[in-house]
């Protein structure tokens, strides 16, 4: 809906408009992904495989204007023929993603596990991401730094567990002595030593794995469920 006469408009989107467009784009990815309301819209978009709707304008027009071109010539464009053009401009649009993503403003964690393999992933027609694999893939969740950082309901990033000065996902996942047994059943279960992979591609067969053995981990160990409160 919001790409409505997207070919009509696109040309003219100004820098202000771009942002505005933002907006409901990442309330509608962050809904998506389940995750906290403070996930920035870059990591959103990215763990929604949303690409930003003025990119996915521009595919929309290029389309648009092909089949016109083709009627001003007395031709009816069929589906043989737009497809090609639809699947170049699609090209187009992860090329200019990726790009995009160079130097984000926020969610540089996400951007540094997506990016490198971002092509794969906007393809990719399986797998879901559920809460508590957001929280580890955007690092807003319960972790002492997310808490007192910037839902600032802490009083320090610490953690409480350990005692640890900063709790992070990573350190939930790979460092904190509490959750020991469960990172040693994990690794059991994916043969990695280290069982958080978030800065390695998330798509292979064997990450998916570790990914999932990540969500146990916070299931058992955290709690998660209510404890923090979504934003979402
Ligand atoms: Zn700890």
């Amino acid at each position: 809906m919001a790409l409505y006469g997207a070919p009509i408009w696109c040309d003219a989107l100004t820098t202000r408009n771009k942002t505005l467009l933002r907006r409901p784009q990442r309330v509608i990815a962050v809904r998506a992904i389940r995750g906290y309301r403070t996930v920035s819209w870059t990591a959103a978009t990215l763990l929604a495989n949303d690409p930003p709707w003025e990119l996915q304008a521009e595919v929309l027009a290029e389309v648009y204007r092909f089949r016109s071109s083709l009627r001003a010539r007395g031709q009816v464009p069929s589906a043989d023929q737009t497809a090609p053009i639809r699947a170049q401009a699609q090209r187009a649009l992860i090329q200019w993603w990726k790009e995009d993503l160079e130097s984000p403003a926020a969610g540089l964690a996400t951007v540094d596990a997506i990016r490198p393999h971002l092509r794969r992933w906007v393809r990719r027609r399986h797998g879901v991401l559920t809460f508590r694999l957001t929280q580890v893939l955007t690092g807003h969740g319960c972790f002492g730094k997310y808490l007192h950082q910037i839902a600032r309901r802490e009083a320090t990033p610490a953690c409480h567990e350990c005692g640890a000065p900063i709790d992070t996902a990573r350190h939930t996942l790979e460092e904190c002595a509490a959750w020991g047994p469960q990172r040693h059943a994990l690794v059991a279960v994916t043969d990695r030593r280290r069982p958080l992979v978030v800065e390695r591609d998330p798509l292979h067969a064997r990450q998916r794995e570790v990914l999932v053995g990540c969500d146990l981990l916070l299931r058992r160990g955290h709690g998660f469920e209510g404890g923090c409160g979504a934003g979402a």
